[in-house]
């Protein structure tokens, strides 16, 4: 083994930026994977329209005021390069040799790509291929890849895959009861998505039970604006809530979740709705706001306790669906032991969380009013001592996760 003279050593390659990109937006973060520091980070919304913004904050060395631009950002390529400049401008731009990679949120890996992969001309054309699967993720996701490529083609650069955590769902759980070459001709079956959150959440739910993830049995619920949930039997998914798309599963922000396919016959037939009317009304205008017109948990909340009958009930439903989902995630796995909150409304919404476990006690679950009252940015336990299962809040860090797995891949 050879030592490293440490003295004219230069400082090895730690930084990974994160970019995640979205159909008209770019999100990123630049993090030093040394410490698990950040650096930076920002959002471009709005790309393509008159009304584009960019906000970018400093984060490093305790952080400075954010800056923002606003006006027209025509595509991802300009609002990347617009990105790496605000980078450059705190001295930590692209051309750094202290980035080590750049790792892509990439949402459809279909059933190819099971790993977080380093992106070749070849794995790109995979990701190409499965555009008619994703038709709404996937082409921003390659733009944002190729753009980065552009700009720095000598840095590897990694896709992160939100469903790879998902492919080791056995086939039974994978497969809907349709027509076998149907489904296979047209690649439908259930893939699943926020794996990185859903694999981020489950590890550090067995940390905080003091186990390792092989010897847990974990529900994580991930309650965002999108939201879903899965089963983890052993640092393994067997089971989760969304399908060939993210429209599948809990009710949440704007997407219906579960529904009887027929109701898209019906508003074919009946009300007379082009397929693209009625995959608009149940991803943009169903959910939460379409039930009450509100998306957000804290207005839910605040209209309910003024006495809104359609928020109560809106919050009703949403509680009502996540309940089936914990009893019948808790018979998957056979046996529980961590039941876990996370993202925007599972950290944040205690009423959501005491609600979803209400009257579970015969599964093991209880919370305990106190502890679940806690506002807290660490992992906590919500239950009492005495029960059976653990009730757990895990704040999810989809950005650490992906940066943590590229470093992992260039690290050498
Ligand atoms: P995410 O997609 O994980 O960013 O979650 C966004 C959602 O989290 C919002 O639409 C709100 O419904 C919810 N949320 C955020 N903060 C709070 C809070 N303090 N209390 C309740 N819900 C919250």
């Amino acid at each position: 083994m050879t030592i490293p003279n440490t003295e004219d050593a230069t400082p090895a390659a730690g930084r990974v930026l994160v970019l995640n990109s979205g159909s008209s937006s770019l999100k990123y973060q630049l993090l030093d994977m040394r410490d698990q520091s950040r650096l930076a980070s920002g959002l471009v919304e709005r790309i393509g329209e008159e009304t584009s913004r960019l906000v970018h904050t400093p984060l490093a060395g305790g952080g400075g005021e954010s800056r923002e631009r606003t006006g027209r950002i025509p595509d991802h390529d300009a609002a990347l390069r617009a990105a790496a400049e605000e980078l450059a401008a705190d001295g930590l731009g692209l051309d750094s040799p202290e980035l080590a990679a750049i790792g892509h949120r990439v949402v459809h890996g279909g059933l190819r790509f099971t790993e977080p992969t380093v992106i070749t001309d070849e794995v790109l054309t995979e990701i190409e291929r499965l555009v008619p699967v994703a038709p709404l993720h996937n082409p921003a996701n390659i733009t944002g890849i190729r753009t980065a490529r552009a700009l720095r083609p000598d840095l590897p650069q990694v896709a992160v895959f939100d469903t790879a955590f998902h492919t080791t769902m056995p086939e039974y759980a994978a497969r809907y009861a349709i027509d076998v070459e149907t489904a296979d001709a047209h690649r439908i079956r259930r893939y699943g998505f926020h794996g990185t959150s859903h694999a981020y959440v489950s590890r550090k739910t067995a940390a905080l039970l003091g186990h390792a993830p092989e010897d847990v049995n974990v529900i994580v619920l991930h309650l965002g604006n999108g939201a879903s949930a899965s089963a983890v039997a052993g640092g393994r998914c067997v089971e989760t809530s969304m399908g060939l798309t993210p429209l599948e599963g809990l009710v949440m922000g704007t997407r219906s979740g579960d529904i009887d396919p027929a109701v898209t016959f019906h508003l074919k037939r009946v009300a007379g709705m082009s397929a693209d009317e009625i995959d608009v009304l149940l991803n943009k205008k169903s959910g939460l706001v379409g039930l009450c017109g509100d998306n957000d948990m804290r207005e839910i909340r605040r209209r309910i306790d003024e006495g809104d009958a359609r928020a109560a009930l809106a919050f009703d439903i949403y509680v009502h669906r996540l309940k089936k989902y914990i009893g019948a995630y808790s018979a998957v796995l056979g046996r529980v032991d961590a039941v876990v909150f996370t993202a925007g409304v599972g950290e944040n919404s205690a009423p959501v969380r005491e609600a979803a476990i209400a009257g579970l006690e015969e599964l093991g679950l209880v919370v305990d009013a106190d502890l679940n009252a806690v506002r807290s940015s660490s992992p906590r336990l919500i239950s009492p001592d005495y029960a059976r299962v653990a009730v757990a809040v895990v704040p999810t860090d989809e950005e650490l996760e992906i940066a943590g797995q590229t470093f992992a891949l260039v690290d050498n």
